[in-house]
């Protein structure tokens, strides 16, 4: 195990990698000693008993007094979940997702065998309510995904237009919040960005990862419906499970039968601690990240050597170094993120669109597009997500600089090989 980076440590600056908060371990160790299933109240009646609180807590956050929802393995299923009702009440309907929304999104819809269609972005990464209408008006669409909080770039997709078009042309709207959505109790949100979080309240559903934002062990996702009626969708008959009781037993409104009861209890255990709710502890931490990410910008911005992404809209940074094409950037990237992990700095490479990046789009492309696709330039990424990453900004700064340094000092013809 000692095979790993350092995740817990500010200097691990690369992918969406947060540890859990050592209550939630601790709280999903003990419980692991009963090892409760919360696919029944046979299975673990007080984690059940967790898991509805814990939800509820997450649904409030959103201003929802009724919901109908539970936790899941992760976000994947949580989506797979949502996307399931959304098919069902919207039979042999398209789903439409953003370029930059989740992969996950073209898959799931494949496995439900629903149709589903990619909208392009604008050049912060975010739907573009524009193209929507283009493909509202040629009809046929029942499901519109909108990503609050991209993966990539942590860009957060148009709510009120894309609410203003459901008004004309009626569809569902599911807002995939897996990574962003607990910045719903954020106080150092863009004007821009608090508008599109202030109508998750009008979506039909919504995913929230408490394993990404919420400090938990993996295994925690969660899926939320405003109607709680979705749940007559769910209706089965199983000769062997729910004698016990009339209460509702979570497996009855789940796609998953067992599932760890375990992980409703390291939540609800740092519910008690650290409420997700507007001026506590946990959304503080949560703008202290957005404070390393709009630190990091302002430095890559004002670093002649630097082309920097979007301003980022949550705790995500993207950059590519100054150079004659996006395909010689995009190698001077890669020598970056391996000089910096040399140094103990560790980042992410990411693929974007070259537009994301402004000017330096002249030159060969990084690599030949596939048709139908837009070019693209390796970046450098950088998720901010721990509020250590704060008080560390001047010396990832710093290592950062002699990364960069030596990566410039590399000759061309070496690097170019060494690629080969
Ligand atoms: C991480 C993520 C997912 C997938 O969630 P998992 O928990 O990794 O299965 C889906 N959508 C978005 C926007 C994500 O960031």
């Amino acid at each position: 195990m000692a095979d790993n980076y350092p995740y817990h440590s500010p200097m691990y600056a690369g992918q969406m990698l947060k540890p859990p908060h050592p209550l939630a371990r601790l709280a999903y160790g003990l419980a692991m000693h009963i090892n409760p299933n919360n696919h029944a109240l046979d299975g673990g009646r007080a984690s059940s008993q967790m898991e509805k609180e814990a939800v509820a807590d997450l649904a409030a956050m959103f201003g929802w007094k009724r919901h109908l929802g539970h936790l899941t393995s992760g976000g994947t299923m949580a989506n797979l979940e949502a996307l399931w009702v959304a098919g069902q009440l919207r039979p042999g309907q398209t789903i439409v997702a953003s370029t930059q929304a989740h992969y996950t999104h073209t898959r799931i819809s494949k496995v439900l065998q629903l149709p589903c269609e990619t909208i392009g972005c604008d050049d912060r990464g975010r739907l573009d309510p524009g193209l929507l209408e283009k493909r509202l008006k040629k009809g046929g669409v029942g499901t519109v995904v909108v990503t609050i909080g991209t993966t990539a770039t942590g860009s957060i997709d148009p709510l009120p237009e894309v609410i203003d078009l459901q008004k004309q042309y009626n569809f569902r709207i599911h807002a995939d919040a897996a990574y962003g959505g607990y910045y719903m109790v954020a106080s150092s949100l863009e004007r821009e960005a608090r508008r599109s979080y202030d109508c998750l309240r009008h979506v039909d559903s919504l995913v929230i990862d408490p394993h990404k934002h919420g400090l938990q062990p993996y295994g925690c996702g969660c899926v939320l419906f405003r109607d709680p009626a979705v749940g007559r969708l769910y209706k089965h008959d199983s000769p062997y499970t729910y004698f016990s009781s009339q209460e509702l037993h979570l497996g009855e409104i789940s796609l998953e039968c067992s599932r760890a009861g375990a992980a409703a209890v390291g939540l609800w255990a740092t519910h008690r601690l650290l409420p997700p709710v507007r001026g506590g502890a946990f959304a503080d931490n949560l703008d202290t990240c957005r404070h390393a990410a709009l630190a990091l910008f302002e430095r890559i911005t004002a670093d002649e050597r630097f082309v920097p992404g979007m301003p980022p809209q949550l705790d995500i940074v993207t950059w590519i170094p100054r150079a004659a094409s996006p395909a010689a950037a995009s190698r001077l990237s890669r020598q970056i993120f391996a000089a910096a992990a040399k140094l103990g700095l560790h980042l992410a490479l990411a693929e974007l669109p070259t537009r994301f990046f402004g000017a330096p789009t002249a030159g060969a492309p990084a690599r030949k597009p596939r048709s139908g696709h837009e070019p693209t330039v390796t970046c450098l990424r950088s998720v901010l997500m721990k509020p250590e990453h704060f008080d560390a900004i001047p010396a990832i700064w710093s290592t950062l600089d002699r990364a960069t340094r030596r990566a410039l000092a590399q000759p061309a013809i070496l690097s170019r090989r060494r690629q080969k």
